[in-house]
């Protein structure tokens, strides 16, 4: 390690999470900003749709907050929903203020707010309350303007493409991180606050909508440092991804809440035989929908239909789907668009109350990397956006005020699952440094088999056959001949995929866990909700450090 800086704030990540944080901590604290590749690239910069807020005339934060409850299928941390919907109009206005041009109603725009922003509708919405931006470059506006803000805010130290790849823990409190840049420089950074922003795990799966960096890193580091984890068995699989020609582009929901069909091979429109709101129904039956279809028909894809809209609508609405279209050979608004669900969005990850904080001191995590409990098992459209703003504000509010008493969530029904991890496994095979191909066939054999059996349906035979072929690679890696490289690019392709590993570990076991279908996760062989579990969470933590985690984790959950 070369050198050691200190700064009153570290955050990792630079998608919406982490840059509101950083932007509204105030400007006299010291903060460093850790992106693995260029500043702006993220998983935000990807979102289409837009972001939730009631802020329709005939809308209200009680009616966001009864559909995202409904979505979240009965495992919704009441309290922490509640914020998200009240906070989101506040939220917003500081979004503006940063400089993020929303879209706004033209003339014969029927659904807008009071000062004039287009409102969009997508599914399992009861009100037109989706804020969109170039259409449906949403993530991309808010990307730009809060990366402009931050590259004029000279107390923000950005360290981009730079890999963390461990947390510093000095007797149980979280005290910073290492790191190590694009020319191979490995550094330490001390803090008072290290807050983790740094997204999902979408790129564990095969088929997925994310960008290739969602390795789920900040769910290794946090689970490394002795942090709970909960709910890593609701992925959200997104109904609607773009197949054919190796493509995985996701078409947004807001195309269903345009009033787009879903058909299956046969031309019929099916939806209204899964759910009284057809199209519109939430994610998971969606998804659930098309795949029973693709079953019964024995076929790899469902089909889009926009044929019945207005063309120049649609192309105006959607032109960033649209292009995507267009490079596959297909017409938006003319052609029957194959679609089939994939991995998508993390509703769980490391646990959290209401202010960020985990359940190791020092610590915190906020965006998709963490797990508020707003989501519950199905993450209604559009809600990150605003959880990564809203509890990133929150968040910067808290650390600005350390003195202020932070009032700890209602309390969700939790279950402990101590798993035992000495963290020696891991540590084996962070020794070992294989060939580019080699970590590239590792990555494969990982996302296959986690496609192929945790995927939008499993059951116990499946996850039992996932872990024992995990394990096995483990120990074939373990095996490798390691070759001598000082390539900081190999050393964090390497580091990302023993994170998946990991995580990927703790996916099977939490999906193991649940013996029932709820929400996003998908039981074969559980095929009911069980009335008993309806709000009880399962919460995992590395039992090597059970002795300090214990009294700050049964401070936050009522035990079930
Ligand atoms: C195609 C697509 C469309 C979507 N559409 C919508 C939508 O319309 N509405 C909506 O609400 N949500 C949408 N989502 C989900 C939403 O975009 C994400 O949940 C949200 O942007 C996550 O933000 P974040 O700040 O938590 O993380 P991200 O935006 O993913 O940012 C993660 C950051 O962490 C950094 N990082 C990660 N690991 C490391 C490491 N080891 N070292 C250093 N840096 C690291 C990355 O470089 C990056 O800067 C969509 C997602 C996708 C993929």
């Amino acid at each position: 390690m070369v050198e050691s800086q200190h700064y009153d704030v570290v955050i990792v990540g630079g998608g919406i999470a982490g840059l509101s944080v950083a932007l509204r901590l105030p400007a006299n604290l010291r903060v460093a900003l850790f992106t693995k590749g260029q500043l702006g690239e993220s998983n935000t910069r990807y979102a289409q749709g837009g972001l939730t807020v009631a802020l329709g005339a005939d809308d209200s934060p009680e009616l966001h907050l009864q559909d995202t409850l409904a979505a979240g299928a009965g495992l919704c941390d009441v309290t922490t929903a509640r914020i998200l919907a009240e906070e989101a109009p506040a939220a917003v206005r500081w979004l503006i203020s940063m400089g993020v041009q929303f879209d706004h109603a033209r003339p014969g725009d029927s659904h807008a707010t009071a000062d004039g922003l287009l409102l969009g509708r997508e599914a399992a919405h009861s009100r037109w309350r989706i804020l969109h931006a170039g259409g449906d470059a949403t993530g991309a506006e808010i990307e730009r303007a809060l990366v402009v803000a931050v590259r004029q805010r000279t107390s923000i130290h950005v360290y981009a493409e730079t890999f963390v790849h461990r947390l510093l823990v000095d007797r149980d409190v979280c005290v910073g991180l290492e790191a190590r840049d694009r020319t191979g420089r490995a550094f330490s950074v001390s803090a008072s606050a290290t807050i983790l922003a740094n997204g999902g795990a979408g790129g564990l799966w095969l088929r997925t909508s994310n960008p290739a960096g969602a390795t789920a890193d900040g769910l290794a580091l946090a689970w490394r440092a002795g942090a709970a984890l909960t709910d890593l068995e609701f992925m959200q699989f997104h109904p609607t991804v773009l197949v054919g020609n190796g493509s995985s582009h996701l078409i947004s929901e807001a195309v269903r809440g345009e009033g787009a069909y879903l058909r299956n091979h046969a031309g019929e429109r099916f939806m209204p035989r899964y759910h009284e709101l057809a199209e519109l129904a939430p994610r998971d039956v969606v998804a659930r929908s098309i795949l029973s279809e693709m079953l019964a028909e024995e076929t790899d894809c469902q089909y889009l239909d926009l044929r019945h809209l207005d063309s120049a609508t649609m192309y105006r609405r959607f032109p960033t789907i649209s292009a995507i279209c267009h490079e596959q050979g297909l017409d938006l608004a003319r052609d029957l668009l194959p679609v089939a669900p994939a991995a998508h969005y993390c509703m769980g990850g490391v646990m959290t109350d209401a202010d960020g904080r985990t359940t190791v001191d020092g610590l915190y995590a906020v965006g998709e990397v963490a797990c508020t409990g707003v989501h519950g098992a199905n993450r209604l459209a559009s809600n990150s956006l605003l959880e990564g703003l809203v509890f990133g504000l929150r968040l910067a509010a808290g650390l600005a005020e350390p003195e202020r008493i932070h009032a700890l969530p209602a309390g969700r029904v939790a279950f402990e699952v101590p798993v035992y991890d000495d963290f020696q496994a891991d540590a084996d095979l962070l020794r070992v440094q294989p060939d580019e191909q080699k970590i590239g066939q590792a990555r494969s054999q990982v996302r296959q088999l986690m496609w192929q059996f945790v995927s939008l349906r499993r059951d116990q035979a499946g996850l039992l056959e996932a872990r024992r072929q995990l394990h096995a690679l483990r120990q074939e890696l373990a095996q490798t001949e390691t070759v001598s490289t000082e390539d900081p690019v190999a050393q964090a392709a390497w580091q990302e995929t023993v994170n998946m590993f990991k995580v990927a570990e703790l996916v099977i076991a939490a999906a193991l866990q649940r013996h029932e279908s709820r929400g996003s996760h998908w039981r074969g062989d559980y095929q009911q909700s069980d009335a008993q579990l309806a709000r009880t969470h399962y919460v995992f933590h590395p039992l090597s450090i059970q002795q300090h985690a214990l009294p700050k984790l049964q401070e936050m959950v009522q035990h079930g």
